[in-house]
């Protein structure tokens, strides 16, 4: 069966229409068609689940009553668990900010504020945060998100050659576990910039063969988390789709995030196929997907933008709803649309009044539910 999500986040249930109203939400929800949703467990504001250690939000926990309320549906729940993105944490820790290969420290442009993945108290503190969630809500599914190496890839200019594009970590702990782990010593490992030169120079693939096992270390262990406390299905991986045909650089690996060392961890990829965003047309969403299941022989289910992000220009509803008909196309096993908030805009409107919300709507009813 393909799935059919939407991705629902605090403002959607915190909006002036809902107002934590889980039951309303979950009757438009219903309404819509769709078989679950993907929301994530906590944000910068806290966790929305009742966490016995996590500093509470300003906002009710609201995840157990909704849940509650999809299952009546059969609309399931998919928690969404951002790794390597953390603000609460990069405020408090301003030290430890990730350092690009000119030596200077992360600088926030906007809500994005990672943390270094190599940083293993943050590691220990993630890992005992997702032990306590699964236990408590045990999801019918989680999606790892931010599990990678920084980089805000939201606003690059993909159709400039040459785009400087930053590359994180090359902080005094990233240098240390690089030369210890990768048997390589480094002539100036003080300077992060004089570091960066000579990796990116003398040890690049050793450098990147390095960060991948950074990232699938903690991949494996979340998995083996899952297993442990009984969770139905293997956690999805988000995937930046900055690789295959239509870029001419190879950001993967700088991301830490090696198709070839995952895949034997992975079930489902999750790539975010926000194709204006990537300046890229509606048809290259359904390529991707093809080139990403003949690379990988996983399953794949996209994410698509319902509207405009970061851009000038807006994204027509026909532009959108073409790219759900190409996102279905086999063999893709789903769709997940980024966001209720985006494709219903008005955060005190109904949202069933809203055209997006009727026209996705027609068109999942007329690509069947499974
Ligand atoms: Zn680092």
């Amino acid at each position: 069966m393909q799935e059919r999500i939407i991705k629902i986040y605090r403002t959607t249930i915190g909006s002036q229409y809902y107002h934590y109203n889980c039951n309303k939400l979950a009757e438009d929800l219903n309404d819509l068609g769709v078989t679950a949703i993907m929301t994530p467990a906590y944000d910068e504001t806290g966790p929305h689940y009742p966490s016995s250690f996590l500093k509470k939000s300003e906002t009710p926990p609201y995840l157990p009553q909704l849940v509650k309320a999809l299952k009546q549906y059969n609309i399931r729940t998919i928690l969404t668990a951002p790794i390597f993105h953390d603000p609460q944490y990069f405020d408090a820790h301003p030290d430890r900010a990730p350092v690009d290969q000119l030596g200077n420290p992360f600088q926030p442009t906007d809500w994005y504020k990672p943390v270094c993945p190599s940083d293993r108290e943050f590691r220990e503190l993630r890992l005992r945060q997702l032990r306590e969630l699964l236990r408590i809500m045990k999801p019918d599914g989680l999606s790892l998100d931010f599990i990678r190496f920084p980089l805000f890839w939201e606003t690059l200019d993909y159709t400039q050659p040459g785009t400087a594009i930053p590359e994180f970590c090359f902080c005094s702990r990233c240098l240390k576990a690089f030369q210890i782990t990768m048997h390589v010593a480094l002539s100036d490992h003080e300077s992060s910039a004089k570091a960066a030169t000579q990796i990116l120079q003398t040890f690049p693939t050793k450098w990147h063969e390095w960060k991948g096992r950074v990232i699938k270390s903690f991949v494996k262990k979340t998995f083996s988390l899952a297993r442990q406390l009984s969770l139905e299905t293997s956690p999805i991986l988000h995937f930046i789709p900055l690789d295959g045909p239509a870029f001419p650089f190879d950001v993967q690996q700088r991301l830490g995030q090696r198709l070839a060392a995952l895949s034997p961890e992975v079930d489902t990829i999750h790539p975010l196929l926000y194709h204006q965003v990537l300046q890229q047309s509606p048809g290259w969403v359904h390529q991707y997907i093809q080139y990403l299941a003949q690379t990988t022989h996983k399953h794949i289910l996209p994410a698509i933008q319902a509207g405009r992000i970061y851009k000038p220009a807006e994204l027509p509803l026909s532009e959108f709803l073409e790219v759900v008909h190409l996102a279905l196309l086999p063999p893709s096993r789903g769709v997940a649309i980024f966001s209720y908030d985006l494709l219903c805009p008005s955060s005190h409107a109904n949202p069933r009044e809203s055209e997006g919300f009727q026209r996705l709507k027609a068109l999942f009813s007329h690509t069947g539910r499974g």
